[in-house]
């Protein structure tokens, strides 16, 4: 069946998708890199990802800055700080920078975010891109932010099962499923370029959840999407929990999630995630292939990075060459692929969307 040209896709036919190994595995993977393509080509855009602080109120199960966890050094950059990354990004050719952090929601972090956001345009002369990923908040915080200039907004559903949900999160009031898919409702509908995912390979995760994951992301329409494989960390309840895949079947496991989610969403932006590469030095490349078409090089100041550990050996604490645009490019040219400099690369979806407005 090729299921591209139909608008019913079975959750049983993309969990047995998913269970491909072996050549099946590989043939699907390379059809995920074809469709992309022959859709948006083989261009990659390019996100400098600043990880402005560490500081978080939440306390998710799996995550390693996770409020609970005291070993964690807290950080916070200077304004001066992130506007030096920017102009960095800026000089160096990046169209687009993404600010993440930690989730904290109160007034002097949601006016410090606005403020940014203001210099941000300013120092690029409106040019730079800026993709906010921060986490729940209000209705009224994600329109402040919109108007101030940010345009795209990463909020991972983390999974889309509700009782995986519940099962990955203290049950304190504070971590709910239903809020956070309220808060991906107000990202779209203030305008955002919307953007979830999930982590792939979570302790109590099926196969049917994941193939559920992918109709989820279909069925709400996202212009971008940003998953991973779930990596351990030492600090965090989940770690050493038994029944879990080994790193290299979440990996492989991610590619064919990549792939499927290509072919039944060819237009969409999709990151090749930095986790992919903690587990395969070549894992970004190999996400490209499969279908992912955004890489977020890290170019947080680097003194910082040891402190944003959301798994253990998260790649590009101590040095920069991974994350340098020219190493990546010539990686990247080995598959015939190139880098869009000084482009926004906005999601095609996004942009067909508005047009049938
Ligand atoms: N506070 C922001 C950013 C969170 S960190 C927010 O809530 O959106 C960004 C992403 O890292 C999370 O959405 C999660 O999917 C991922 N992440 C956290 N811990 C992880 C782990 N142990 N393995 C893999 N990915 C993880």
């Amino acid at each position: 069946m090729n299921i591209s040209e139909s608008c019913y896709i079975s959750d049983t036919y993309l969990a047995e998708q998913l269970a491909l190994a072996g050549t099946e595995s590989q043939a699907l993977i390379e059809r995920g890199g074809a469709v992309k393509y022959n859709t948006i080509g083989k261009t990659v855009h390019v996100r400098g990802l600043i990880e402005l602080s560490n500081l978080c109120s939440k306390s998710c199960l799996y995550c390693g800055i996770r409020s609970g966890n005291s070993n964690v050094e807290r950080y916070n950059l200077s304004d001066n700080e992130i506007l030096d990354s920017v102009r960095f990004a800026y000089d160096n050719g990046y169209g687009s920078i993404a600010l993440q952090a930690g989730e904290l929601t109160d007034k002097r972090f949601i006016v410090r975010i606005d403020r940014l956001l203001r210099k941000i345009k300013q120092l690029s002369n409106n040019q730079i891109g800026i993709t906010l990923s921060l986490g729940e908040q209000s209705f009224d915080t994600y329109r402040r932010w919109f108007e101030s200039g940010a345009h795209r907004y990463l909020l991972r559903i983390e999974t889309s099962n509700r009782e995986l949900y519940k099962r990955l999160h203290p049950c304190d009031g504070f971590h709910d499923f239903d809020n956070r898919l309220k808060c991906l409702q107000n990202i779209k509908s203030i305008g955002y370029q919307t953007g979830t995912g999930v982590m792939i390979g979570l302790p109590f995760q099926s196969l049917s959840d994941l193939a559920n994951d992918l109709l989820f992301m279909k069925n709400f329409g996202v212009d971008m999407v940003g998953m991973g494989p779930f990596v351990e960390h030492d600090d965090t309840p989940l770690n050493g929990i038994s029944g879990v895949l080994p790193l290299r079947q979440r990996f492989e496991l991610t590619l064919r999630m990549i792939a499927l989610l290509r072919i039944i969403m060819p237009d969409i932006n999709m990151v090749a995630s930095t986790a992919m590469q903690t587990i395969d030095p070549m894992g970004r490349e190999k996400a490209v292939m499969a279908g992912a078409n955004i890489i977020m090089p890290n170019i947080t100041p680097k003194m910082f990075r040891n402190r944003y550990m959301l798994y253990n050996n998260k790649p590009g604490v101590n040095e920069d060459v991974q994350d340098s645009l020219s190493f990546i490019e010539a990686r990247l040219r080995q598959f015939d692929h190139s880098i869009g400099y000084e482009q926004w690369g906005d999601s095609l979806h996004f942009k067909l969307k508005r047009l049938k407005r």
